[in-house]
């Protein structure tokens, strides 16, 4: 296409919205023929971001480029000095994307639409990431919540507006227009298995179609961790491959609608509840919600780096907790049964700052996700949302024996256990744990210790 300096143009900036169905902004950005162009910026911000991120966005960005004909244009650069230049460039009149809630989604996108107003140009932000946008729901006295139930109820009744399906769209981008090329590649080694799947909508969708007769029974198969009993679309809702509207519109009209729907819907309103939280609370992604959590004292000397180590490994001696940290290392994703476990285990059998654990998720995951990571951790540490009693202290044996009763999960994850049968693959000291590290700390022990800090700190509450 050539520019033919007539017909309106504007720019459709995509950032964490990698699709083409159900995109508000998108149908805005290109109603009454406008002509759109698609911009995706090479943010250096995003450089530094964990390896899981960086590969499950590079491939969804290789999707939508081939599901717009190859017209995606990426430019490198700080956006607010690289959007208004290519906005000028290009002759658009306006910017649109899907707004952000995040701290610094926020920070950027006042400071874009700040540089584009300079030259009469508008950052146009339609929807957002959520069914319900981040800061819509509020208790009667127009506070936010903080517990998780009487927002669901609240975020239910506010409800969503039914998906949209793909707008006619009239593209003009690359080649016409100067593209600096994708970001850049990852070596295929280092590529998780969770960013080689549901990346682009069509395998998102397929993904989505095939596991929907198992979420009947999810409330029952949520917490098995060697199932295939949750939907393990988490990194292609980070990314909007897919919107949380859609998958709540398919669950919600189901005829033959069950408790696993229900609760898979609500699990979905865990990640709108978290994202309201941060809006509300931006210091809350690596300080605690609880301030009063923050006299709780933890370890951060030599022996508590060491302790750390042998967690990232999947060291401990727990095979469990090992045979989550290896997953998360091999495949950047983990069970949410396993998240919570391990989480625990960081904070209260070895007594670690819990934004050690989440910084570390946030290296390998593939959804890793500043909402959802900072708050799932701080709920496990009893320092955030839900008043979850800190001196609920998961126990990696009873929850292993629980959650994976055969052993399956461990097995998998866990080489050295692998070809092993029998006994109980939870137990330490049990025969089919022979030859395997002991723990590097007692259960018991530490459990008791953890409870001694928090008798601490709430008797100086007094
Ligand atoms: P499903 O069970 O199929 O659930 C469907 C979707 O609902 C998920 O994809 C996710 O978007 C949402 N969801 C489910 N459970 C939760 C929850 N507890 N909190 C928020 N959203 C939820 N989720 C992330 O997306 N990114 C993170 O960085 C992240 N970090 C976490 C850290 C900790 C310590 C804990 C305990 C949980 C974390 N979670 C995070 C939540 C949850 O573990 C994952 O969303 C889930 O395991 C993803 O698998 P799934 O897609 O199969 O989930």
């Amino acid at each position: 296409q050539q520019d033919d300096g007539v017909t309106p143009t504007v720019v459709m900036w995509f950032r964490r919205d990698l699709r083409l169905a159900d995109l508000p902004a998108l149908h805005a950005a290109a109603a009454d023929g406008r002509r759109v162009v698609p911009l995706f910026v090479v943010d250096p911000a995003f450089a530094s971001a964990g390896v899981g991120r960086r590969a499950f966005m590079r491939a969804a960005l290789m999707a939508l480029d081939a599901s717009m004909e190859r017209a995606l244009v990426y430019r490198h650069g700080r956006p607010e000095d690289v959007v208004p230049a290519f906005a000028a460039e290009v002759g658009a009149s306006a910017v649109y994307v899907t707004q952000e809630h995040t701290p610094y989604g926020r920070r950027r996108d006042a400071l874009v639409g700040s540089r584009l107003s300079v030259d009469g140009r508008r950052l146009v932000g339609v929807g957002s990431h959520y069914a319900v946008n981040p800061g819509s729901v509020s208790k009667a006295d127009g506070t936010p919540y903080g517990v998780f139930t009487p927002f669901c109820k609240q975020w239910r009744a506010h409800g969503w507006s039914a998906p949209a399906g793909i707008p006619e769209v009239d593209w003009y981008g690359a080649p016409a227009i100067h593209c600096e090329g994708p970001p850049p590649e990852i070596a295929d080694e280092l590529i998780p298995a969770a960013a080689r799947e549901f990346h682009d909508e069509s395998s998102a969708w397929a993904r989505w179609e095939s596991w929907l007769p198992e979420a009947a029974r999810y409330h029952e198969t949520r917490d098995l961790m060697a199932l295939d009993g949750t939907s393990r679309l988490s990194a292609a809702l980070r990314w909007g491959v897919v919107h949380p509207r859609q998958l709540l519109a398919d669950l919600d009209e189901r005829p033959d609608r069950t408790r696993g729907h229900e609760v898979l819907g609500n699990e979905l309103g865990w990640r709108e509840f978290y994202a309201d939280v941060l809006f509300h609370k931006p210091h809350t992604a690596w300080s605690n919600l609880n301030p009063r959590m923050d006299a709780m004292p933890v370890d951060t000397d030599e022996d508590a780096r060491r302790r750390f180590a042998a967690w990232t490994a999947g060291m401990t001696g727990y095979p469990v907790i090992d045979a989550a940290m290896r997953q998360l290392r091999a495949t950047g994703w983990m069970h949410n049964r396993a998240r919570m476990l391990v989480a625990s285990f960081l904070v209260k059998d070895l007594h670690l700052p819990w934004q050690w654990g989440a910084r570390h998720f946030m290296q390998h995951l593939c959804d890793g996700d500043l909402a959802s990571n900072s708050h799932g951790w701080q709920w496990t540490a009893g320092t955030g949302t839900d008043a979850a009693p800190f001196f609920r202290v998961f126990n990696p044996i009873t929850q292993g024996l629980r959650f994976d009763a055969d052993g399956e999960y461990v097995r998998r994850w866990v080489p050295e256990l692998a070809g092993r049968s029998g006994g109980s693959a939870h137990q330490p000291g049990g025969s089919l744990l022979d030859g395997y590290p002991d723990p590097i700390v007692d259960h018991a022990r530490e459990r008791e210790e953890s409870l001694a800090r928090y008798k601490m700190v709430t008797s100086a509450r007094g």
